[in-house]
């Protein structure tokens, strides 16, 4: 039943939840469901999810929170947000909450499987064929999915490795909006290209000067990388 993985869901509302599951272990992933904050917290804990559906306005504790204390304690499993405030999302994608994407309610049961694949698919994947992407002091292990800066790991999230990640694998060209959407998040742009700014100025705030990443006013984003 689980063989794509185990799902969480910490969702308070019953008839959404139960929703999730069947599309979610219509695709093949197992679902393990929680209805409250710390109990999804605990869950996440002890459960290892290969991603975590989390709404925001939880009973006990909000699922930012949730969040928040996972990163926290270095949990960086995939998180996709669920959230019914439109006005909640810069803060669910600000740099202190690590999520990976997220959904606006009301939200159709396919759209977010959809996310939950493309997280769940993109995590999984490594590059055991491919060399470190560098640029300056920083470097990109894609087999391990970890960054480095002069050495010290700087940790992101899956998300951020894979924006870097696309970036860095081809310097000097300028990706568009549109395409990093599709071809880093896996699905049609519908969600509105400001995702893909949250992100650059996420990771722009963790590098810091050693971000290699360009704005191309009116046109998106590259990348410089050493071609050694
Ligand atoms: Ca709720």
């Amino acid at each position: 039943m689980s063989e794509r993985g185990l799902i969480l869901v910490v969702e308070d509302e019953k008839p959404i939840s139960d929703l999730l599951r069947l599309y979610l272990q219509r695709e093949g992933f197992g679902v393990h469901a929680e209805f409250d904050g710390p109990s999804g917290l605990t869950a996440a804990r002890t459960k290892h999810p290969s991603a975590v559906v989390l709404d925001v306005g939880l009973p006990g504790m909000d699922g930012t929170e949730v969040c928040r204390i996972l990163r926290e304690e270095g949990n960086w499993v995939p998180i996709v947000f669920c959230t019914a405030r439109d006005d909640e999302v810069d803060r669910i994608l600000g740099l202190e909450m690590g999520a990976d994407d997220y959904v606006t309610k009301p939200f159709s049961p396919r759209e977010v499987v959809a996310r939950v694949k493309s997280l769940v698919r993109r995590a999984g994947l490594t590059g055991a064929d491919d060399a470190p992407l560098t640029a300056g002091r920083l470097s990109l292990d894609t087999t391990q999915r970890r960054a480095y800066v002069a050495g010290a790991e700087v940790t992101l999230t899956a998300t951020e490795f894979d924006l870097l990640a696309r970036l860095m694998s081809d310097p000097g060209r300028v990706l568009s909006r549109d395409q990093l959407l599709s071809e880093v998040w896996g699905y049609a742009s519908v969600v509105g290209t400001r995702t893909v700014d949250v992100h650059v100025a996420q990771l722009r705030a963790k590098l810091g000067e050693d971000s290699p990443i360009r704005t191309v006013r009116g046109v998106g984003y590259s990348c410089e990388v050493d071609r050694s």
